[in-house]
């Protein structure tokens, strides 16, 4: 079934936002896409892994930011987003389907960031980085989110600075739905 894209972000971020003492401030960027097919239970578990590690990461607070974006895939694309930044980790997906559309999504924090020695090592099970200190973890999270979104047939990256934050990417294919004739009425 399609899913509300934007009402699922906040709905998921206000109840994060209930089991956060408000030490964060939450914001959702929404995108104009309202309706799309996408797997309910693998979205759910892509953006709360991510937003939970921007809470957790992030000891002093500040902002998180969920990004949404969305817009028609290109045969460039895997080049494009790698572009983003020389420090960008994708995973090995292409997008096959050119014809369908891409949803963006950006997850950001401002709290201890990743080294840029170890950003290449967070996806693998059971990683944790070394700054992590006395923050609590399995590091199976990100193994899990990647997993899923490679299911999906999407890519993700991450961008960091150590003490400026994090960034995490994940761009999802989806196919629009468009029907031209309409179903006969008997
Ligand atoms: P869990 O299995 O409970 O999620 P975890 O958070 O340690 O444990 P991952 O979510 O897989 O595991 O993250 C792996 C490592 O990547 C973390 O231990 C941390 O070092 C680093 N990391 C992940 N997200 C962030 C972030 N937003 N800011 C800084 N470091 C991060
Ligand atoms: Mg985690």
């Amino acid at each position: 079934l399609p899913i509300n894209l934007v009402e699922f972000c906040q709905d998921l971020l206000d109840q994060l936002q209930l089991g956060n003492e408000a030490k964060h401030k939450l914001t959702l960027i929404p995108s104009d896409v309202t309706s799309a097919m996408l797997d309910q239970q693998l979205l759910h578990g892509i953006i709360s892994n991510l937003i939970v590690n921007a809470i957790k990461y992030s000891p002093n607070g500040g902002q998180v930011t969920l990004e949404l974006e969305c817009r028609p895939a290109s045969e460039g694309d895997k080049e494009a987003i790698f572009c983003l930044s020389p420090h960008s980790f994708f995973s090995n997906s292409y997008f096959t389907n050119i014809n369908s559309l891409l949803l963006i999504i950006r997850i950001r924090d401002e709290g201890i960031g990743i080294p840029e020695t170890e950003v290449g090592k967070i996806f693998e099970m059971f990683y944790r980085c070394k700054n992590t200190g006395k923050i609590k973890g399995n590091g199976l999270g990100l193994t899990i989110v990647k997993k899923a979104v490679e299911l999906q047939g999407g890519a993700i990256a991450c961008e960091s600075k150590i003490g400026i934050g994090t960034t995490f990417t994940v761009a999802l294919p989806y196919v629009a739905l468009s029907c031209k004739t309409q179903r006969p009425t008997t």
